[in-house]
């Protein structure tokens, strides 16, 4: 860890400032932390400094369901194939960002997996910390030794060890629904933000009430589901009502054994028609694989409308500026900014 780190931590226990504890000499302003300790300036409790990596996980975390869910993406991550292109594009589409919104900013991945959207803000100019509750943020162990503009901090959504109000850009994709509570989880995120800065999060969708559905926006290559709003509001209340169904075992099963199950998911996935009652329709098979295990394997998986989320916004004290676009499965997604003050 770099030690400018330090400024923008605090202890997951208090929120008070850390300070470091343990280290075998006072290391030079540039210098890179390998090992050593953080303790909490109010009550002293004591954080481990791992491979570079401060792990600020809030203190007598024994939830057996959180560390499933994190041991799934562990597993998960260590597997995805994308290119460093691919990376981009999605981010970007899926932000509702442009580059130049990315230079010189400082950026928090909030729940950044192994970090794929973090490498493609630092590739546009921007400063990021990277964290994630899962060893999943191992992968990025080496890119951040590398990297003077990339952090990489192990902690909980629920209790973010950052500094609230610092953040440019604060982004969550496909993550908030992975805690026990994503409302909660939203609003510990947004504080985060700065006034005027930005928070882009987008979360696992469901039919909801029908005028809800019939509202959501689509991509300009799915104009045929709003051509047949009903029949593709009763398609995605079907394929909720499987996907429940599936999880009730398969969130219980041995992760290779749940990964096992995936292959029959995955063929199907290629199926024109059928493919819809699966949990991923992309085009590669690795791809479609890895997504469809994120989809049944994880304990916590919620489900949310834009018109949730929206509120969760202006409750927080954000503009909405834009609604994600999506295809059939509605996916909620915003890009907001924090009013003044
Ligand atoms: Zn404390």
């Amino acid at each position: 860890m770099k030690i400018k780190l330090l400024d923008w931590l605090v202890s997951p226990c208090c929120g008070a400032p850390l300070r470091f504890s343990s280290l075998d000499q006072m290391p030079g302003s540039a210098a890179d932390i390998e090992t050593g300790a953080l303790a909490c300036s109010t009550c002293g409790h004591d954080y481990p400094i791992v491979r570079g990596v401060p792990r600020l996980l809030p203190p007598g975390q024994g939830d057996a369901k959180v560390a499933s869910t994190a041991a799934s993406f562990s597993y998960e991550w260590s597997r995805y194939p994308g290119t460093p292109e691919e990376d981009e594009r999605i981010f970007l589409e899926e932000s509702q960002l442009k580059p130049e919104d990315l230079k010189g900013k400082l950026i928090l991945d909030a729940g950044c997996g192994m970090g794929r959207y973090s490498m493609a803000c630092l590739n546009r100019g921007a400063e990021v910390v990277a964290m994630d509750l899962s060893m999943s943020l191992e992968r990025l162990v080496e890119a951040a030794r590398r990297e003077p503009n990339l952090h990489v901090v192990q902690g909980d959504l629920h209790k973010p060890p950052l500094r609230k109000g610092i953040f440019d850009l604060v982004y969550s994709h496909g993550v908030l629904h992975h805690t026990s509570d994503t409302r909660k989880a939203f609003m510990a995120v947004s504080e985060l933000v700065k006034p005027e800065g930005l928070l882009s999060v987008w979360l696992y969708g469901m039919a909801g009430k029908y005028e809800e559905f019939a509202t959501n926006p689509l991509r300009t290559d799915r104009a045929w589901v709003g051509e047949h709003r009903r029949l593709a509001w009763m398609i995605v209340g079907l394929r909720h009502f499987i996907s429940d169904s599936i999880r009730l075992f398969t969130t219980r099963l041995p992760l290779a054994v749940a990964y096992a199950v995936c292959y029959p998911l995955t063929v199907l996935g290629a199926i024109p028609g059928l493919k819809y009652l699966t949990f991923s329709v992309h085009p590669k098979f690795k791809v479609r694989l890895i997504e469809n295990f994120d989809w049944i394997s994880p304990h916590f998986q919620f489900h949310h409308t834009k018109e949730e989320l929206a509120s969760w916004y202006e409750e927080a004290g954000f503009d909405v500026l834009s609604y994600l676009p999506h295809g059939l499965v509605p996916k909620p997604g915003i890009l907001g900014r924090r009013r003044r003050g």
